[in-house]
C-alpha cells in the first residue's frame, strides 16, 4: 500500500506550500488505483478556502479565521466539483488531497481526522521557517485512525 509520486509533482506540492506559507496551503491528487497503490497523474493546487468557509459579519469570528488560517484547511465544494469534472475528462479519480502544516510536524491534527474519508490517501507536507522539511502521507486504517502511508517517488 503506497502513493507513488514524482518528482516533478512533489515539487508543485513544495512550491505552493512554500508560497502560501505562513497559511495552510492545500490542494487535490488525481491519479489512478492499482491494488492497493494510488499513483499520482495530476496534482491540482486549490486555495484554502476556510477563511471564506463560513458566512461572517462577526468581527470576533473574522479574528477567529484569521488565527485559524495556518492550522486548518477547507477545499471549496466548486473546487472539488472540478478537480471531480477533470477528473472524468482524464479518466482519473480523486485520490487523495494535501496540505502543509506551516512550522508544525507532518502529523494529521485532530481537525484533520475529523474530515478524512478511508479511501483517500492524506500527504502531508510540513514547512518551516518558509521552507519545506518533511512530508508524510496518511491513510485511516479500518477503526478511523490515521496510519502512515509509504511514499514511492518516481524521478522522470
Ligand atoms: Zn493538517
Amino acid at each position: 500500500m503506497a502513493i507513488v509520486i514524482s518528482a516533478a509533482q512533489l515539487k508543485i506540492i513544495y512550491d505552493h506550500a512554500e508560497n502560501i506559507y505562513p497559511e495552510e496551503c492545500c490542494g487535490v491528487l488525481l491519479g489512478k488505483i492499482h491494488k492497493l497503490d494510488r499513483t499520482v497523474v495530476e496534482v491540482i493546487p486549490t486555495v484554502n478556502a476556510w477563511a471564506k468557509s463560513e458566512l461572517v459579519d462577526d468581527l470576533s469570528i473574522v479574528n477567529e479565521i484569521a488565527r485559524t488560517k495556518h492550522t486548518r484547511y477547507t477545499i471549496a465544494p466548486q473546487d472539488i466539483f472540478q478537480a471531480q469534472k477533470r477528473g472524468r475528462d482524464l479518466q482519473l479519480e480523486i485520490i487523495g488531497f494535501f496540505h502543509s502544516h506551516p512550522d508544525y510536524p507532518a502529523i494529521p491534527s485532530t481537525c484533520d481526522r475529523s474530515q478524512a474519508w478511508e479511501v483517500y490517501s492524506y500527504p502531508i507536507v510540513s514547512v518551516i521557517n518558509a521552507k519545506v522539511s518533511d512530508l508524510k502521507s496518511w491513510v485511516l486504517d479500518r477503526n478511523g485512525e490515521f496510519q502512515p502511508e509509504e511514499i514511492q517517488i518516481i524521478i522522470h
